[in-house]
């Protein structure tokens, strides 16, 4: 492959990966060559480089993460409702959970929440990491899919499952809340 930003040939670099440019630091797709700016079929998500902030530059998810109604937040929960909630969803309770850092009536990490999901969906997404300095873009990772639209479905299917988990705490929490 060729680069499309500098025209140097992108190679396996053991530092960056098969897909960054070792000259430029562009990123390509794995599937068709394009730069991300390109906006290939291809692109799933792309985080950008500031990952505490847990935010995408390109959304992989059709819908928002569902979060608990604020009431919740005096709701103590056990790993019981925790398993019972998320137990479904082929990833580890605890790592969902953690996802949640300022507790499930706050929104979580997306970039976390992404890798969780992918991960248990063991979905067809490559990373590449872009290390090209363009606009505070160093460092942003992309991820790329052969079937990207595919992929989102997935995730959105996943974030309903989720989403019912969510409600199953919901159900929980308010006999507590109303049991005082
Ligand atoms: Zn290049
Ligand atoms: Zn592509």
């Amino acid at each position: 492959m060729t680069c499309a930003e500098c025209g140097a040939e992108v190679g396996k670099s053991a530092e960056l990966g098969a897909y960054t440019c070792s000259e430029c630091g562009m990123a390509h797709c794995p599937h068709c060559g394009a730069r991300p700016a390109d906006e290939c079929a291809h692109l799933l998500a792309w985080q950008a480089p500031d990952t505490d902030t847990g935010w995408f530059e390109a959304y992989p998810f059709h819908r928002e993460p569902p979060v608990l109604p604020e009431e919740y937040e005096a709701v103590e929960w056990s790993g019981e409702d925790y398993e019972a909630a998320f137990g479904g969803l082929g990833a580890n309770v605890d790592y969902i959970v953690g996802a949640y850092a300022n507790g499930l009536v706050s929104p979580p990490s997306e970039t976390q929440l992404f890798d969780i999901a992918v991960d248990a969906l063991s979905l067809d997404a490559q990373a590449v990491v872009w290390e090209q300095d363009w606009m505070g873009a160093a460092g942003a990772t992309l991820w790329f899919s052969k079937d990207a639209d595919g992929a989102r479905e997935s995730l959105d299917t996943w974030l309903g499952k989720l989403a019912e988990g969510f409600l199953v705490l919901t159900q929980r929490g308010a006999e507590r809340l109303a049991a005082g």
